[in-house]
């Protein structure tokens, strides 16, 4: 939910966002060990995944992927956002010079994984992630499917064109014929493609 909010800071687009979510998870990787043994979990949980070489890696690896600088600070602020609250709220120190040096780091006043304000923090990212439906006209389906995400918050997004049907407001399009249709003048193609009713009789 951290990565989904700080994507959605101004200068993002759908790939930063996508990317934003995976940095907010991926230093958990080292927790793989959790599958084979509790001691290979202990020995290698926030080693190889929370550690600034990663952090960097993963910063350089966005950056390229989506062609910007502005993804670099992205990046930065999402695996950032990982280790601070992991060094903060987990009740785990954080190796951050990991493989090179072994110190470990904690924020001051740092509390365990089981304290109520992470049950707290939870409460107030469903807040968060309702507020930017409201704000960013956004939902984290956009992370699956952007048509469907596009079509679920259509109601909430201005209605700059005429339905060619009715005359009401639209601020969806036939992907056939390219026309503007209200939400009611709307058919959906399993692709969740938007199609208006004479394409789709066309069709059939
Ligand atoms: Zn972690
Ligand atoms: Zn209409
Ligand atoms: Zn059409």
């Amino acid at each position: 939910m951290l990565g989904w909010a700080l994507g959605n800071l101004p200068g993002s687009n759908p790939q930063i966002r996508r990317y934003c979510v995976l940095g907010a998870v991926l230093p958990d990787v080292d927790g793989i060990g959790f599958f084979f043994s509790p001691t290979a979990y202990d020995q290698y949980h926030h080693t190889f995944g929370h550690n600034l070489v990663a952090a960097g890696l993963f910063m350089l690896f966005m950056a390229w992927r989506c062609r910007s600088w502005t993804a670099l600070a992205f990046g930065a602020l999402a695996f950032g956002s990982h280790l601070a609250t992991d060094a903060g709220l987990s009740g785990w120190p954080v190796y951050l010079f990991y493989p090179f040096s072994g110190r470990a780091f904690f924020l001051s006043h740092s509390v365990g994984l089981s304290h109520p304000i992470n049950i707290h923090l939870i409460y107030v990212g469903y807040v968060v992630v309702i507020a930017l439906v409201v704000v960013c006209r956004r939902t984290p389906l956009e992370l699956i499917s952007p048509k469907l995400d596009r079509l679920v918050v259509s109601p909430l997004r201005a209605h700059p064109n005429a339905c060619h049907v009715c005359g009401r407001g639209s601020n969806l399009g036939c992907t056939v014929c390219g026309r503007p249709m209200c939400l009611r003048h709307t058919r959906l193609r399993v692709s969740l493609d938007t199609v208006c009713e004479e394409c789709t009789r066309e069709r059939a």
